[in-house]
């Protein structure tokens, strides 16, 4: 097996894997680098909850990679491996698998689930080679520890505005091309999948702060935060948008469901408990994503549909489909004026 010694192709690695800011492909070079130290027949990151169903499993082989998302029962040879790391203190293990070896390294793990990096060889890694690929392991979990940081609100560790921004773009472009596949069927438009945004502000929230002083603020803040991501579902996705704003990214099939989504939010910020601050309510507004409309403008229907919220009493939701049908008859009513004067 060739040994993979060259500092310059080391640091090239380590170099392309920290140069990138996606997770998806932060996995993909890090089992890129890996292969190219061992140069085996397969490298594989795998994620497996504590039922020892696998989740996420992504296989880097020579030109060809391949990720698969779906709850699969893990193998045999796999489970003995995690289970002799598991009752140990080893970085990494090797065990015979039918036909070649299969070396497992433990990446990370949390309360639900760990992820290992499997290499499939016929000659297991030498040690030089283990050292070089527990060296990356060791990269690959500070980066992503940074970006994943970069992406998160401090205050209430939910996803920044950034994270929002690019999340936003990447739905606009992957719903694109499934609405124009079924384009010239009506029915089947009606079955890709449906993203309402929704942007929510904390009403009156700058008395809160006034009176009661910024710490009581950020207090309600979190509080806010925790009972709106408490009352969501897993597919929806939540922002700190900025302020006392937030972003909400609701996947439904139909505007009855996307309601009740928002009142159930509604409801539980009207029942969150400070004695200091007293009552809290969320004014909310929410567009319905399209294709046709630019992922920014759709922030600023969403924004419409908010401030409308607002202005009728608070503590309300109005979808921009509803304001939508009044609004070019404010327009013309104010560009008459505007001819009039
Ligand atoms: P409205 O019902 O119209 O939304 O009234 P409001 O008083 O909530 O007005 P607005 O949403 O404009 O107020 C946002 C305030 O949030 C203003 C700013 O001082 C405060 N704020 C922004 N970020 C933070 C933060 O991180 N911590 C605290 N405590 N306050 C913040
Ligand atoms: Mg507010």
């Amino acid at each position: 097996m060739q040994e993979f010694t060259d500092s310059t192709d080391l640091l090239g690695h380590i170099a392309g894997l920290t140069s990138l800011r996606d997770v998806d492909l932060l996995e993909l070079s890090l089992l890129k680098s890996v292969y190219t130290i061992v140069n085996p027949i397969e490298v594989s990151l795998v994620t497996i909850d504590n039922q020892n169903s696998i989740h996420k499993k992504v296989d880097y082989a020579s030109g060809r990679h391949g990720t698969v998302c779906k709850k699969v029962t893990a193998e045999e040879d796999f489970l003995g491996a995690c289970e002799q790391l598991d009752n140990s203190t080893l970085e990494y293990c090797t065990v015979s698998a039918a036909t070649d070896l299969l070396s497992v390294f433990m990446l990370s793990h949390n309360r639900l689930v760990s992820h290992y990096v499997t290499i499939r060889s016929v000659v297991g890694a030498s040690k030089n080679q283990s050292q070089q690929i527990l060296g990356m392991l060791q990269i690959y979990r500070n980066f992503k520890q940074l970006l994943q940081e970069s992406k998160t609100d401090e205050l209430t560790g939910l996803s920044n505005r950034k994270t929002f921004d690019s999340t936003l773009r990447k739905i606009h472009e992957s719903i694109m091309p499934a609405y124009e596949e079924c384009s010239d069927d009506k029915r089947l438009i009606d079955q890709v999948e449906h993203y309402w945004l929704a942007m929510i502000d904390i009403d009156k929230f700058k008395i809160i702060n006034d009176t009661l002083g910024h710490l009581i603020g950020d207090e309600v803040l979190v509080r806010v935060s925790q009972s709106l991501q408490a009352s969501i579902r897993s597919e929806d996705m939540l922002f700190r948008y900025g302020g006392d704003e937030f972003a909400l990214i609701v996947r439904s099939p139909d505007m009855k469901t996307t309601q009740m989504v928002l009142e159930r939010i509604r409801l539980s910020v009207e029942a969150i408990k400070i004695p200091s601050a007293g009552d809290l309510s969320i004014s909310l507004g929410c567009v319905k994503s399209s294709v046709d409309v630019f992922h920014l403008t759709l922030i600023e229907h969403a924004d419409k549909a908010l401030y409308n919220s607002k202005n009728t009493g608070r503590n309300r939701t109005s979808f921009y489909e509803d304001i939508k049908i009044i609004e070019p008859i404010n327009s013309a009513a104010q560009s008459s004026m505007v001819d009039l004067f």
